[in-house]
């Protein structure tokens, strides 16, 4: 018994050292904010998705903390309606989704439902955002995780997540199981020891500095894009699942009050808050959307404070903002940084000024375009690595001149239809439990073909319905298919080419490009080198000649089963 006593002493007093000497330091505590933001954060679950709270819980945690707003962020397809803005416990709560592409998260605000499910290549998805006037945000580009990483930064987001705590352990994680994992291990074992104690703290000490930050400054130069950190908040933790919270067994950890000690978006909107939803919602919005907004990370020094102006003969702007070229440029950063604390200022990706240790100061650039954007690292806090504490929008300074046009595509110098008012050549597929039927609809002016199709409903069990036209010889004369289409609702279909089966290893082979068809008919172009692979493919690019069949397919990716409809294509031809 006595020996007991002994040895749970002695653990006692070892976890109690090893706590003392690995407990990441407190918050600093700052001067009170002066720069007329409002602190709130963004990527939040819910229950209605893998989230532990409802809405009304976690705004309440939200207020207690001081934050104004929460955007609200739950894995969905978009077609759910979301919630109008609304005041819970005084705090301005948005409605959002996240929604699963095949390249990656891309959270979706400021937009209603959509007609049809939202999923499927980035390209698509974000397009689709884009036409609902949805504002689009690349969650967790840093991800190790794959399947959540983005990874098309081709694709136009509007804003991209630069900051996700939910990445930082992983990160750590990933080197644990890697070639030199000691270090890692120590590491995250003596967050979990210190979790208990301090829990925010622990999650800020394992952010880790973004790659992704390259990228999005690299992309600032041709166009705008808003950096957000993200909260990624679900008060669940299931370390062994693609998304936290995806498991039955998750710990509810971190709690969201934990997530929201972390980081937060500061908006500079542009009037107060006034206690209408609707009215702040959309000033909210319009300030996310012009980027006139930093992220903070609260976990090393609180409540944050900072401005950053650019000012030439044309005037002064803040971060988010464009401001043409005109003569040599002030750039002024006012904060309540801790003198320990290292202000630096980038310009087009390199270091302007790396040394500005005082809380207010000016440095003049010269007149040519540039982006520009600060960053605060925490240096000199406890054991705490160089953190950016704030990261800027960037302003950018730019000529009038436009930006590049596309590179334009040749002109069309052959075309042979494939529909030109009769329905030869043409039949449908389906799957057993769906149904298809094609047929000549006469109409003023000619005729259309008039596809019908109604996906069996229940649970997705690969329900499929295709109108096709056999291509007997191939295509490989051709670079484009063009049509002219509409549908009864809108929805987003998927024209593909089929090899045939004679064509040995790659029979069946199949590539795709979505399209969006409207109720009133439009003209669309699939360009062949622009096809994505259906699945895996036994050849890298289709092999034209062998491509037997043309299919405009109707499935559950972007149709919900049980949906049924009418298209009409008034004209089709393969062109070069
Ligand atoms: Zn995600
Ligand atoms: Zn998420």
């Amino acid at each position: 018994m006595k020996k007991l006593v002994l040895v749970t002493a002695a653990l006692v007093a070892a976890v109690a050292v090893f706590v003392g000497v690995t407990l990441p330091p407190r918050p600093l505590s700052l001067a009170p904010p002066a720069d007329g933001t409002i602190p709130g954060i963004i990527h939040i679950h819910t229950n209605r998705s893998d989230g532990l709270s409802g809405p009304d819980e976690i705004a309440a945690v939200a207020a207690k903390l001081g934050l104004k707003f929460l955007i609200f962020t739950d894995h969905g397809d978009a077609t759910r309606r979301p919630d109008p803005p609304q005041y819970r416990s005084g705090v301005l709560c948005l409605d959002g989704v996240e929604i699963s592409t095949s390249g990656g998260h891309y959270i979706a605000i400021d937009m209603p439902a959509s007609p049809f499910p939202l999923a499927g290549e980035a390209r698509d998805v974000a397009e689709d955002v884009r036409r609902l006037g949805g504002f689009g945000i690349a969650a967790h580009p840093d991800s190790p995780k794959l399947e959540l990483q983005w990874t098309d930064w081709t694709v136009p987001f509007d804003g991209v997540e630069l900051l996700n705590p939910d990445t930082g352990w992983r990160i750590w994680a990933q080197q644990a199981n890697g070639s030199a994992p000691w270090a890692a291990r120590r590491r995250l074992l003596s967050a979990v020891i210190d979790y208990a104690f301090r829990p925010a703290e622990v999650i800020t000490s394992l952010v880790q500095p973004s790659g992704a930050v390259d990228k999005w400054e690299q992309l600032t130069r041709r166009r705008r894009v808003v950096a957000i950190a993200g909260a990624d908040a679900h008060a669940k933790l299931a370390p062994r699942s693609a998304d936290p919270g995806d498991s039955r067994y998750a710990l509810p950890l971190p709690s969201y009050e934990s997530s929201f000690r972390v980081l937060s978006m500061h908006v500079k909107t542009d009037r107060p808050f006034s206690g209408d939803a609707t009215a702040d919602g959309r000033a909210l919005m319009r300030a996310i959307r012009a980027g006139h907004l930093y992220t903070a990370l609260d976990g090393a020094a609180k409540p944050a404070s900072f401005e950053f102006t650019a000012t030439n003969e044309h005037g002064t702007v803040n971060e988010g903002d464009e401001l043409g070229v005109g003569g040599p440029v002030m750039l002024r950063v006012r904060s309540n940084a801790p003198p320990g604390f290292t202000t630096i200022l980038w310009a087009n990706g390199s270091v302007l000024g790396a040394d500005h240790h005082e809380q207010e100061f000016s440095v003049e650039a010269p007149a040519e375009p540039a982006v520009y954007r600060a960053e605060i690292r925490a240096t000199g806090h406890g054991n705490l690595g160089p953190l950016s504490w704030i990261r800027s929008n960037p302003i950018y300074i730019r000529g009038s001149e436009a930006a590049a046009p596309a590179v334009p595509r040749p002109p069309v110098t052959m075309s042979v239809p494939i529909f030109d008012g009769a329905a030869d050549g043409w039949r449908v597929e389906h799957d057993p439990l769906s149904l298809a039927a094609v047929e000549r609809s006469p109409n003023v002016g000619g005729a259309e073909l008039r596809f019908r199709y109604g996906l069996a409903g229940g649970a997705s069990v690969g329900q499929v319905a295709a109108l096709a036209f056999d291509t007997p010889r191939g295509i490989a004369a051709y670079d484009r298919l063009t049509f002219s289409i509409r549908a009864e609702h809108p929805m987003r279909i998927s024209v593909q080419l089929r090899v045939g089966d004679d064509q040995g290893e790659s029979a069946r082979d199949r590539w795709k490009q979505t399209v969006y068809v409207d109720v009133s008919a439009q003209e669309r172009t699939v360009w062949f080198d622009e096809l994505l692979p259906v699945g895996k493919t036994h050849t890298g690019k289709p092999a034209f000649d062998g491509i037997r069949a043309i299919l405009f397919v109707v499935d559950a990716t972007n149709t919900k089963m049980g949906d049924s409809g009418r298209i009409w294509i008034r004209k089709a031809s393969l062109e070069k």
